[in-house]
């Protein structure tokens, strides 16, 4: 049988509009994952990696087409379904962990699945789980502050993936790390995608790490293309 569609984007378009014109950035993209699937999104910079990213998870509107999540149409959605959706469903990882500073990890992997409504009891078993998934259940109190870029990133992971969601978009995720450690980093994102059957979009500048993946997207003229070999 054939592996679940978790995310669609059917004929997408997205431009930004200016005083000096506009720039379309995507023109009738259509992209499909499958549940369990892990793709990457190799493209240079200013091609619309992070535009196309933000619109499949829920951050920007398309300004036409659909982007269909789970089977349901989520870009003429309230903005509270948007939200709700995004929170249960997707999870986002970025060049820079964006943890917040003044709490530990623990505290941060806890934090979405507090705003999900979970009991403080089950959202730190959950992250201690997390952590120890990740190898760095040894950090748990640590703030970022006191981590490597490494074991910040890894935290950044954890966090997205803590409410368990069906879907995971990562800007770069190891853009920001040296090649030893960007090699480590992806080696615990890459169990935890197949371990878990979530599907992932990860968009990188590395073709060592992208050949690991099961397919190669780019984007051309504004349409999202497979790359073959
Ligand atoms: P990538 O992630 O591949 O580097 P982006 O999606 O960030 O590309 O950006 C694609 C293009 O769209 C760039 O030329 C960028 O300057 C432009 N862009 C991105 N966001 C906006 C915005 N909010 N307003 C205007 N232009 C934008």
């Amino acid at each position: 049988m054939a592996a679940k569609t978790v995310l669609k984007l059917k004929g997408v378009e997205r431009f930004y509009e200016d005083a000096a014109g506009k720039l379309v950035i995507l023109k009738g993209a259509d992209f499909a994952i499958a549940q369990g699937e892990m793709v990457a999104l190799v493209a240079p910079s200013g091609a619309g990696k992070s535009t196309l990213l933000h619109t499949a998870g829920l951050l920007e509107r398309p300004n036409g087409g659909e982007v269909v999540l789970n089977g349901q149409e989520c870009g003429q959605m309230s903005d509270d379904d948007r939200t709700a959706i995004r929170r249960n469903e997707i999870g986002f990882v970025y060049q820079f962990h964006h943890l917040l500073p003044e709490f530990s990890a623990l505290e941060n992997i806890m934090m979405p699945q507090l705003v999900r409504g979970l009991s403080s009891k089950e959202a730190s078993e959950r992250a201690a789980q997390l952590l120890d998934y990740m190898k760095i259940g040894h950090r748990s109190t640590h703030r970022p502050s006191e981590l490597s870029g490494g074991e910040q990133q890894r935290v950044a992971i954890a966090r997205a993936v803590a409410n368990a969601p069906r879907l995971l978009l990562a800007d770069e995720p190891t853009g920001n790390l040296d090649p030893a450690t960007a090699g480590y980093v992806f080696d615990a994102l890459e169990a935890l995608v197949r371990q878990s059957g979530l599907s992932a979009l990860i968009a990188t500048h590395n073709h060592e790490l992208a050949a690991r993946m099961d397919r190669r997207v780019t984007l051309s003229e504004g349409k999202v293309v497979e790359m073959v070999a």
